[in-house]
């Protein structure tokens, strides 16, 4: 990564509140040079300069830091990881963390495992599989204090695929861009199906280019039915709400 781009790096990781270390900052470049080596053989991300995917990809990914609810040891899924995010830059600035990158897709779950591997992340443990089925599978189901999820389908499906995994009393942290009225209404309908409840809705500029963020925090009120999730492509295709 070049000069300038650490500079952004840290200058949006600052406005997070976050300090990088050198060591960290390192850690950063190589997984530029790795993302970059990756995409041209696997295609992860439309994103293609510098400053794109440094604020939007790491400095975006590390706002679901906001509000402090990822600083406590905990076991955390990441649904619908793609290529690695928000996993890769949450852990390597949140080491005490358990963190779970999931998706459908196995060769980015493949290029996540190597990737941590080559950055010494080894409190990572990355899984290929979908979301309908895993959240059925008892070594998965309420086993988490936190789920993340970074721009993975609307509100409502994404409450049926995520609370499933959630211990009761855990949160789910859906990173998207600006959001409407109508599909945080009905997110917050079908999660309280779903044994969940909206805790908070977190509007913010992403730092620097000021793009519009929301962080989404549902709170895990209670065990999700047993027959959600319903099976795979059924949430998508017909929705709760
Ligand atoms: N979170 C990443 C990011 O911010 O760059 C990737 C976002 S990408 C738009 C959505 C990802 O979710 C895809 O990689 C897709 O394979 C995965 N996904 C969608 N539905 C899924 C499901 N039901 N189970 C597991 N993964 C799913």
């Amino acid at each position: 990564m070049s000069t300038p781009g650490q500079t952004l790096l840290h200058t949006g990781a600052f406005a997070l509140g976050i300090t990088l270390t050198p060591e960290q900052n390192e850690q950063f470049s190589r997984l530029y040079a790795l993302l970059l080596d990756g995409n041209s053989r696997l295609n992860l991300t439309a994103l293609k300069t510098e400053q794109d995917i440094v604020l939007k990809h790491f400095v975006d990914s590390l706002s679901c830091l906001r509000g402090g609810y990822l600083d406590t040891p905990g076991h955390v899924l990441d649904l619908g990881t793609g290529g690695g995010f928000p996993s890769l830059p949450l852990a390597i600035v949140r080491p005490q963390l358990h963190i779970t990158p999931m998706d459908a897709t196995r060769k980015k779950i493949d290029f996540v495992r190597e990737t941590a591997g080559a950055l010494g992340l080894n409190h990572i443990r990355p899984v290929t599989g979908r979301a309908e089925t895993l959240g059925r599978d008892a070594a998965f189901r309420e086993q988490y204090d936190r789920v993340v999820a970074r721009a993975v389908t609307t509100l409502p499906v994404l409450a049926e695929l995520a609370l499933p995994f959630l211990k009761v009393g855990g949160l789910l942290l859906a990173q998207k861009g600006a959001l409407s009225s109508g599909e945080l209404q009905a997110g917050a309908q079908a999660a309280a199906q779903l044994g969940g409840r909206v805790q908070e809705i977190d509007e913010f500029a992403l730092p620097v280019l000021g793009d519009a963020r929301t962080l989404v925090l549902v709170e895990k009120v209670r065990p999700t039915p047993d027959r959600y999730p319903r099976r795979d492509g059924i949430p998508n295709q017909q929705p709760l709400f």
